[in-house]
């Protein structure tokens, strides 16, 4: 007795190690990237365990991780993950977009699964230093960046369905294109009114593997049926969620008459995106338009198409900012969503038009914000 509990350690960027690869490899041509398929030549790996908590973080060759096949990631999908981009701006330098509202995502995901949270600030700043030795792999011309893909994992070797005792946090990078090469391409939506993506007290807001692999079965029968992604909805009323893996808007005039930009509250079963908080911001800010956050039911939004009041329709997130939806298809039935109606056109309304440029404007630097953190 009289032993203190041992202290366990936190996560400190001052501890950072660095083991560089002999061999650098060939960057790939913009032209040439296809998302999530090039990694750049380094990994930042941080392990932890419960009874000494985190170790010192490692920059070090990208390559292989090695587990027992019993590692708890493998059995019960003790892992999460992050998505968020790097961006080189003009004069060269790197500029990430409000990076702290992705760690403090991936430590509510890593806490919804049990796995051990870190300092936000401190693993910040270890990405930071992984993104100045990986800095070649930053394409400098504008719509491309670096994807940054933090991701932690439980490892202990155990098959019991409990808290993994050790985990390892990583992060890995690769280079991506434009979601639109040649501008914006506007899509359809299969509103699946038979699966589910998330349901009240489940864990549709963390960003936990768990979370996606179900998603791919309804993707391909939208795809089947010409729709590029899935609208999902809940419950009886077919209350609208999100489109595929982003979170939706609908921008319509409302009952009074007036423009509304809507999307769905935060209500525990939707994933609370970096870009549909920064779209809400805008468009407060530019106001002129009433921004709602509230649930929306499929016979508002029929209902408001057949009134001619639906004005724009678009998912937002990380991988394409906006994209604009022409079509819902709705029980063998077509929404059809004006895009521009001064332009037959074009592929997006004036509204994502508008915040895509922005947002844009603002991840390579050339709108001045505080959302624009340098490297
Ligand atoms: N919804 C889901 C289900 C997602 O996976 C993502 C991508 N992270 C989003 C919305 C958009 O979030 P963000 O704007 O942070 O990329």
């Amino acid at each position: 007795d009289g032993l203190a509990p041992p202290q366990l350690q936190d996560l400190y960027a001052a501890n950072l190690t660095k083991t560089l690869t002999p061999q650098l490899k060939p960057l790939v041509p913009n032209r040439e990237l296809v998302f999530g398929k090039t990694f750049s030549d380094h990994m930042l790996t941080t392990e932890w365990t419960a009874s000494h908590g985190w170790a010192a973080p490692e920059i070090k060759p990208y390559g292989p991780l090695q587990l027992e096949p019993c590692a708890s990631v493998f059995h019960y999908a003790f892992e999460c993950f992050e998505g968020m981009k790097a961006y080189k701006d003009r004069q060269g330098h790197i500029r990430l977009f409000r990076p702290d509202m992705n760690m403090e995502r991936m430590n509510r995901s890593v806490e919804r699964i049990s796995l051990p949270t870190f300092n936000p600030e401190e693993y910040l700043e270890c990405i930071k230093e992984l993104l100045r030795v990986e800095k070649r792999w930053i394409p400098d011309e504008y719509g491309y960046s670096l994807y940054i893909r933090p991701t932690m994992i439980g490892t202990e070797p155990c098959l019991g369905v409990r808290a993994s005792n050790t985990a390892l946090l990583y992060t890995i990078c690769c280079p991506v294109g434009p979601y639109y090469a040649t501008g914006f391409k506007a899509i359809s939506l299969y509103a699946n009114v038979r699966e589910v993506r998330a349901w009240p007290g489940g864990s549709g807001d963390s960003k936990i593997g768990a979370n996606y692999g179900p998603s791919v079965k309804p993707a391909k029968e939208a795809e089947q049926l010409g729709c590029q992604q899935v609208l999902w909805l809940i419950g009886e009323e077919h209350t609208v969620m999100e489109v595929g893996a982003m979170n939706l808007f609908i921008y319509w005039l409302n009952d009074q008459g007036q423009p509304e930009l809507l999307t769905p509250a935060l209500d525990g079963t939707i994933l609370p995106g970096v870009t549909r908080d920064s779209i809400i911001q805008l468009a407060r800010e530019w106001g002129g338009i009433q921004v709602t956050e509230r649930s929306i039911t499929m016979k508002e939004v029929v209902q408001a198409a057949e009134d001619q009041r639906l004005l724009e329709v678009f998912g937002a997130g990380t991988a394409c900012i906006v994209s604009p939806v022409k079509r819902i298809s709705y029980l063998g039935h077509d929404i059809h969503i004006p895009l521009d109606p001064k332009d037959p056109e074009s592929q997006a309304g004036p509204l994502a038009r508008r915040i895509n440029e922005t947002l844009l404007g603002i991840q390579y630097g050339d709108i001045p914000h505080k959302w624009s953190v340098l490297v």
